[in-house]
């Protein structure tokens, strides 16, 4: 199907606007009149614009306060519409969207509401334009899309249909399977917008906190199937109004929509695309740094051991069991400090994954290498990190293994208590304005799975975290969002190591002269408050600063070292199936580590 976005979903000037829409890859748009207002542009040079992006003018909207109104007010409306639609005529739209009155003088008289859409089509008509009548969540005396559909229907004229809105419908907790009663040719337009589960006031809700498909609580993908069954073929078409979004740069901000668009397509079987290819565990995290020696330190001081260097690159490879970590000092590295700059996820089919990902519009990233190295399919994330695809268990792909020669490897006998032996999780701090976008990402390019988003407090704000997992929790990747008083810190992300003693763990790294993140001693009486433990268990955690969480599976026992650039390390303990991050503890460590200066 054809895709389009209302003008109003993208952040920047008109030209701005249609520039990013045409570039995702849009097919048209709906001009929003406050744009087109606001716009140095002429209508003709507006539809001059468009038609060289490639893109049509699928709608013109809203006009409202239109019907149900006594003949004098009436008469006013006729004119003002008129003016409209010759607007429409240089614009070379056909379509406008008519939204149900809000207005005080209206009537609560359907067959007069008919009986003016009625007139206000036979107006229309002679100028060529359609009408879609739409009934907001908060309309005066109609709100609902059945209702709308009630009054289309007994105009019973030909310029004259219904538009749909995703919003509208669902917030309002109609039954969408309705829908199905509409003729598909009196569907004149359909507007899809997500929302997250809120309870407040409809118009706030509408205003301020749509989103794309995907990104909030609504059943978009069920709605859509109605429509489709009533015999709709016009354009899937965005009309989102976000706060976020009025800000984001709206070259990403189409991007993310046209790829929600694509998600939603393949959900109902609408658009096929290359399968998600689940990565099935974390190959290695890659921390890039102008200076080696404290990221080193640490690493050492986990227990990590560098085992080899990169044949034609300045990266080593530090590991113990299934924990691996490449320290990079490249050249990025100068430029961006330390930093968290890649992942590569282990995936049975490093290919189909590139595939689905570039199909999802992520950038696919040259593959920067020297002649003899492993040739490796990677893809930018929203915010930047590279996301690699590296072939486990197909010894006839290239192995990123192979382009590193062993330089000394003393293994360590057998089981040392503490030792970390996988990355648990990887925590990637997002550009405030791209949470949203990177869930939806990380889910659908991915095929992860979302868990529940939590919400924690910061000294300085709100820090909101949502992680994406496997189904076996072997690749975990917590996205988070905060305030940070500092630019740094807005880019904080950490590495979890997994042990099974973190006592024990903390201890080596303690002794191996590793800084760990000391806790307020409130946090601990706290925790004898709320929980029973063993003799001297509390003490021990006061000690060393580990942090304790309980949920009905199991329990959570980690802490923290101090910052390096914007990398942090997390060391973890689950026992008995505990899915969650400790997000219980997240504003004490957040406290503890805006009163801590990085290492450097
Ligand atoms: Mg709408
Ligand atoms: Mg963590």
């Amino acid at each position: 199907m054809r895709t389009s976005i209302a003008t109003v979903s993208l952040s920047g000037s008109l030209t701005e606007k249609l520039t990013a829409a045409s570039r995702a890859g849009f097919d048209g748009v709906e001009i929003f009149e406050n744009d087109l207002l606001a716009s140095p542009l002429t209508p003709e040079e507006i539809r001059a614009r468009c038609a060289d992006l490639g893109l049509t003018i699928d709608l013109y909207q809203p006009m409202r306060d239109i019907e149900a109104v006594p003949e004098d007010e009436f008469a006013r409306n006729l004119r003002r519409a008129r003016h409209k639609f010759e607007l429409m005529r240089r614009l070379g739209t056909d379509a406008v969207l008519v939204c149900s009155t809000v207005s005080p003088l209206a009537l609560d008289d359907d067959a007069l509401a008919a009986a003016q859409l009625g007139r206000l089509a036979d107006l229309a008509q002679d100028f060529g334009v359609r009408v879609a009548y739409e009934a907001l969540a908060w309309g005066r005396h109609v709100s609902t899309y059945d209702h709308a559909w009630s009054i289309v229907e007994a105009a019973g004229h030909p310029a004259l249909g219904t538009c749909l809105d995703s919003f509208h419908i669902l917030s309002r907790g109609s039954d969408p399977k309705g829908i199905e009663d509409i003729p598909g040719e009196k569907i004149f337009f359909l507007q899809l917008a997500d929302a997250p589960l809120l309870a407040m006031d409809v118009l706030q809700w509408s205003r301020h906190y749509r989103c794309f498909p995907g990104q909030g609580g609504f059943d978009i993908a069920g709605l859509l199937q109605h429509v489709v069954r009533a015999g709709y073929d016009g354009p899937l078409s965005l009309e989102v109004f976000n706060d976020v979004f009025r800000q984001a740069e709206a070259g990403t901000t189409a991007v993310d929509a046209r790829r929600s668009l694509l998600v939603l397509q393949e959900s109902i079987g609408l658009a096929s695309l290359p399968g998600p290819v689940v990565p099935t565990g974390i190959a290695f995290a890659e921390l890039v740094t102008p200076d080696a020696e404290p990221v080193a330190a640490i690493l050492g001081a986990l227990g990590l051991a560098r085992t080899a260097r990169h044949r034609s690159k300045p990266v080593d490879l530090w590991e113990r069991g299934e924990a691996r970590i490449l320290v990079n000092t490249g050249p990025a590295a100068r430029r961006d400090g330390t930093g968290l700059a890649a992942v590569g996820l282990e995936s049975p089919d490093p290919e189909g994954a590139a595939r689905r990902a570039e199909a999802l519009l992520a950038p696919v990233l040259p593959r920067r290498r020297a002649p003899e190295d492993a040739p490796l399919d990677a893809v930018a994330a929203p915010d930047g990190t590279e996301l690699f695809f590296c072939a486990t268990d197909r010894p006839e792909l290239p192995n990123w293994r192979a382009d590193f020669e062993t330089i000394e490897y003393v293994e360590t006998a057998g089981d040392v208590a503490g030792a970390v032996d996988r990355i648990d999780h990887l925590a990637l701090t997002q550009p405030w304005h791209h949470f949203d976008e990177a869930a939806l990402f990380h889910r659908s390019v991915l095929g992860l799975h979302g868990q529940e988003s939590v919400d924690v407090a910061d000294p300085y704000g709100l820090f909101r975290s949502r992680a994406v997992t496997n189904s076996g929790g072997s690749v975990r990747i917590a996205l988070a969002v905060g305030p940070a008083p500092t630019e740094d810190e807005t880019r904080a992300q950490h590495i979890a190591l997994a042990t099974d003693d973190v006592v024990a763990a903390a201890r080596r790294f303690r002794a191996a002269g590793g800084g760990l993140l000391p806790m307020p001693a409130n946090y601990y009486d706290d925790l004898a408050a709320r929980y029973e433990f063993t003799e001297g268990e509390l003490a021990t955690y006061r000690e060393l600063g580990i942090l304790y969480d309980r949920d009905a599976q199991g329990e959570f026992r980690h802490c923290y070292t101090r910052t390096v650039g914007r990398v942090f390390f997390e060391l973890v303990q689950r026992d008995g199936g505990y899915q969650g991050y400790g997000a219980q503890n997240a504003p004490v460590r957040l406290a503890a580590q805006h009163g801590q200066r990085p290492l450097r």
